[in-house]
Formats: structure tokens, sequence, C-alpha cells
């Protein structure tokens, strides 16, 4: 797939992620827990907070699956792929059951949410079955299938945020860092499953956000990512200021914590980006010019059966307006093939709109239908599969164009990069990204992970730039 640039919002390169923070301290642990996590930022965030629950009851964490008298799978139920691969990666577990038979193995995330008990039928080794607003019940649920039974709490909420809980790093490059501030959806967008499997939207306290956020600082992070499912609305009413916080205000809130923290954000729904946030982005330096605005389809007739809200001539509008207020901001976006009743018009709409947005990176699926949404209820899944696939290989082949075009217009330009650490292939060059998320390759000279250089870009590949030389930022 075209997803050349990691750090997104569903990076391939992420699933099935382990994670041992502790690594170094394994003795002073009573228990080891490993834990694995699929699909989204959102969910290897809240892998950070499952962490830190668990740690405080004297858990700690082991990359080793082997050593572990736990094991957690924090899974996604996006599409049907993502399910399979958990399911898969399940009957791996079974060995590691068979020779130590007082290990636990428990389910988190989506895909409990989802199949809640019935999962415990159909899985026979998984004694916990737990939803993503139930981890604070962890404990818990752990003593009660230490006893042989089989616990389960898929309990949605219409309050849980984990405000209060400050998550514990895992895998972390010490300089980027997921911030969830909300939790859920109510879009309803109806090939989805998320406002089914993350339950209703409710947004975290602005203040803990921003304490995070200067915590992460304080730590010598450089760059903190707000995620939500869709985080233009946001909405926060501090009742001790009497202040109403929005998502533009949060950001201008976590953009003052220093102008030396970048600040990021993930996912913008385009019905609700305002220009009070486009204006906020262009009066801070430090908040990225980039926005991932998916738009899923071309075609007016086939967003509208989405239940986008939106039309193909709103997109575009809102596009324009970003280009005029943030004339070099960078721009992806997700896009789905095959929706029910598609059309080869409807298809070539979509493809007409991606020539328009000339979009930086998108991430493309075909459609998979998922049980109990509202596309499943109302709409026949009728475009067969070979022309679900047949259409988003001419999307990938279109978008490969215009990914390498973006690169290709950064040569000869200078960026500002955030440095992240060594380039995997040689350890003499660091890797670093600039504003528009764009991974930059340079040699080390005397830099240091989470300083900004200056670099002028010599050449590129469809994925990344390269430089011959970086200069320091003055202060
Ligand atoms: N909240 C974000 C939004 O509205 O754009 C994204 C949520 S979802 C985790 C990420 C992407 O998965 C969606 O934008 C959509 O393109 C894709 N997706 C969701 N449901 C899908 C389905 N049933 N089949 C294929 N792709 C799907
Ligand atoms: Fe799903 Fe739509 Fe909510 Fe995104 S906005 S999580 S696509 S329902």
């Amino acid at each position: 797939m075209l997803e050349t640039l990691t750090h997104k919002e569903h990076d391939e390169a992420r699933q099935g992620e382990a994670y041992a923070p502790f690594s170094n301290e394994v003795n002073t642990f009573k228990k080891h827990f490993y834990i694995e996590s699929y699909g989204c930022a959102m969910n290897f965030a809240d892998s950070e907070v499952v962490a830190s629950i668990l740690n405080e009851r004297g858990f700690g964490a082991t990359r080793n699956v082997e050593d572990a008298d736990l094991i957690f799978i924090n899974t996604c139920s996006i599409r049907d792929k993502a399910e399979q691969t958990v399911r898969k990666r399940l009957t791996e577990f079974r060995k590691f059951k068979r020779s130590n038979p007082s290990l636990l193995v428990g389910v988190l995330g989506c895909m409990a949410e989802r199949l809640k008990a019935q999962f415990l039928n159909e899985e026979k080794l998984v004694d916990m079955v737990v939803g993503p607003d139930a981890y604070r019940s962890l404990p818990g649920l752990i003593e009660e299938a230490e006893t042989g039974q089989k616990a389960v709490n898929v309990l949605l909420s219409r309050d849980e945020t984990y405000a209060d809980i400050a998550p514990i790093r895992l895998n972390s490059n010490g300089v980027n860092a997921f911030v969830s501030i909300m939790r859920g959806c109510n879009n309803m967008c109806s090939f989805c499953v998320v406002p089914f499997t993350r339950g209703r939207e409710r947004s975290r306290d602005a203040a803990s956000i921003v304490n995070e956020c200067k915590e992460l600082f304080e730590q010598g992070y450089r760059e903190v990512t707000l995620l939500g499912q869709n985080v233009d609305s946001y909405h926060w009413i501090d009742e001790k200021n009497n202040e109403t916080v929005s998502f533009a205000l949060l950001m201008e809130k976590v953009a003052l914590i220093s102008p030396l923290l970048r600040v990021r954000f993930s996912t913008s729904h385009p019905k609700d980006i305002t220009d009070e946030v486009l204006f906020t982005m262009a009066k801070y330096e430090n908040i990225c010019n980039y926005i991932h605005l998916p738009v899923q389809s071309g075609s007016s007739r086939v967003l509208q059966l989405m239940n986008r809200t939106y039309s193909r001539e709103w997109y575009i509008a809102k596009v324009n307006r970003i280009r005029e207020i943030l004339p070099d901001c960078g721009l992806s976006t997700d896009m789905i093939t095959g929706f029910c009743t598609e059309t080869e018009e409807d298809h070539q709409a979509s493809l007409s709109l991606m020539e328009y947005c000339n979009y930086d990176l998108a991430y493309m699926y075909f459609y998979s239908e998922r049980p109990g949404t509202l596309a499943a209820r109302r709409f026949k899944d009728d475009i067969p599969e070979e022309v679900k696939k047949r259409r988003l290989q001419e999307m990938i082949d279109l978008h490969r164009i215009h990914s390498l075009q973006s690169m290709q217009r950064d040569v000869g330009k200078t960026f500002k990069v955030l440095i992240e650490g060594t380039s995997k292939k040689d350890e003499n060059e660091l890797q670093g990204r600039t504003d528009h998320n764009k991974v930059v390759i340079f040699p080390r000279a005397h830099f240091k992970k989470g300083e900004y250089v200056y670099v002028t870009i010599d050449k590129c590949t469809a994925g990344t730039l390269f430089s011959n030389k970086a200069v320091g930022v003055k202060d």
C-alpha cells in the first residue's frame, strides 16, 4: 500500500507491536504482562493507559511473550481483515498456554466490544474480554480470571476519558507522543463500526490535556499529536474558570506551552473543521501545517449513502478555504472503494476529486461490510470483491503519482525538521520530520534527537526526502 510515511493514524508498520517500557526492571514486578496493539493510533494510546493501570497494581511489561503471566491483545474491528489478523494471532498464543496453564489471555478494545461474551465461545483460549471503556476494572477482572472464571466487562460509558491516568509511554522515541483528547464518536457514518465499539463522543478535561502535554515537554518530548475520531467537535466547559474550550482554543493552549513543542492533530471531519481552527493554525508556527481530512468518496450520491453529511462540492469548498487561509498546508485523506451501489461513474468521481485535491498522502481501502452498522442493515454489499479491489488499485496508482510529485516539489526547498533519532539504515545519519510530516534523512554531524535543524532537500524517493547538510536552529 501507499502508506509510505509513518507516524500516521493507522500505521501498518506498528500493527502487532509489543511493548516493554520497564524491560530492564524485570525483577521488581510480581507478574508480567505482554501487550500487542492493532488498529489506529487511539488503540496504541489506549494500550499506554492499560499499561499505567496495570503498572499501578504491580504488573510489569515484558516484550517476551514467553515470560508473560498475562497476554493482552488490543484489537481493531474497522475492517474484516483487521479482525482476521487478531484471530490468527490468538491461535499462535495457544502453544504458550499449553506450556504454562496458568497463563491468562485477555482481548481488549473494539473486537471485545463488538463480540462481547460471544468471543469466549468462539475463541476458547480467551480468559478476559474487556471493552475500551472498562480498563479501570482490569485488575479486578484479572483476579476473577485467576480463580478460573471467565471475566467480561464491555460496558460503554458516557463519561470515561481516563483523564486522570498518566499513560506510560510505551516503545517511545522520547520525542513524539500521542495524547487522547476525546473518546467515541457520534457521527454514525453508515460504513463504520466505531460508534458501536467505542461509544458516544466525550471530551476530556482541557486542563488534564494541557498538563499532560506540559509534562511531556518537561520530559524532553518535542511533538504531541492530539487524538480523537473527530477532533474538531472537541468541546469542554471549564466551570471553574467559566470558559468554553473549543478545539481551536485547546490547540492554542497546547501551542503556548512552548514554541519548541510541535502540535499535530488527527482526525478532522470535513463538516466540523472551522475557520477558527485554520486561523489558529496560521497564528502559531509550532502548530504543524498539515490536515488529515478524510473524504471517503468523490461522489455526492455515495457520500449521502455513507451519511457523511457533506457533498463533493462542499468538501471542495472546504479544501479551497484551507488553501486560502493556509496556502502551504499539507493535506491527506481516507478513501473507500466499492461502497454499496458504487458505479464506475462514482468511482471516476473519486479519482477526479483526488486529482483536484492532489493529496500528499492517502489511506485507501476497499469497503468491508461490518455487522450491525447502518450500511449492513440498510444496503446490500453488492460490489464484487474483484471490482472493489480493481478500483482500489486504480486509486493507489493515481495517488502514487500525486505523492511522488508532492515529494519532488520539496527538492531544492529548505525545511525546519524535528530530529526523531538515528536513521534505520545508517547510524551516521539522522531521521526527522518536516512540518508536513515527511521523513528526512541527513548527516548526523553534532545534532541530537529532539533538536530542530534546517535542511535543504537534495533528492527524494516516494517516501523519503534526503539532504546533505543540516544547519542548527538558533533559539
Ligand atoms: N474518524 C475518522 C474519520 O471520520 O475520518 C476515521 C475513522 S476510521 C478508524 C479510519 C478509516 O477507516 C476511515 O476514514 C475509513 O476510510 C476506513 N473505514 C472505516 N470503516 C470501513 C469499512 N467498513 N470498510 C473499509 N474502510 C473503512
Ligand atoms: Fe467512523 Fe465516521 Fe466516526 Fe470517523 S466520523 S469514527 S468514520 S463514524
